[in-house]
């Protein structure tokens, strides 16, 4: 597992990589943050998955939306790429990180009052076109093992 990544870094040099105990890219430092000691054939598909997200050059977005469209192609990206290291990414795999944000976009877009799914205003604001309740929300998101991490910054990491 340990030379399959260091072959996948050796691919894309021009990446910056860095050694974390989490995934994460980073448009800010522009930054592939990976696991030194993948324990799994998911960590390498993770990795391909950010490096997804660095090759597309995906930026910061504004609507919650926006970050699950960036994850599919991410994950498109991925799975074009697995091909070279003899790799299949599951299919349920990918569903299962889908849904982790699918999850969060249902429960940011519900009205507290009636339920009803809601359309965002702004970055950080819903407004239910349905009893017209307005709610604030953290302004963004980041994956799920990265947000224990940096509960208090603002997203600048998927
Ligand atoms: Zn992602
Ligand atoms: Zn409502």
């Amino acid at each position: 597992m340990k030379n399959i990544i260091d072959t996948i870094r050796n691919d894309f040099k021009h990446l910056n990589f860095v050694e974390d105990e989490i995934f994460f890219w980073s448009p800010k430092n522009q930054e592939v943050h990976f696991r030194k000691n993948p324990t799994s054939e998911a960590d390498v598909w993770r990795l391909l998955h950010e490096i997804g997200h660095a090759v597309l050059d995906h930026k910061r977005y504004n609507l919650d939306i926006n970050l699950l469209h960036l994850e599919i192609a991410a994950w498109e990206e991925a799975k074009r790429n697995s091909g070279r290291y003899g790799m299949i990414i599951s299919e349920d795999h990918i569903q299962d990180c889908l849904d982790t944000y699918r999850d969060w976009l249902y429960k940011r877009s519900t009205c507290p009052d009636c339920l009803n799914t809601s359309l965002q205003n702004t970055s950080n604001s819903y407004n239910c076109f349905n009893c017209n309740n307005s709610w604030k929300v953290s302004a963004s998101r980041t994956c799920r093992t990265y947000r224990k991490k940096q509960k208090a910054s603002a997203i600048e990491a998927f």
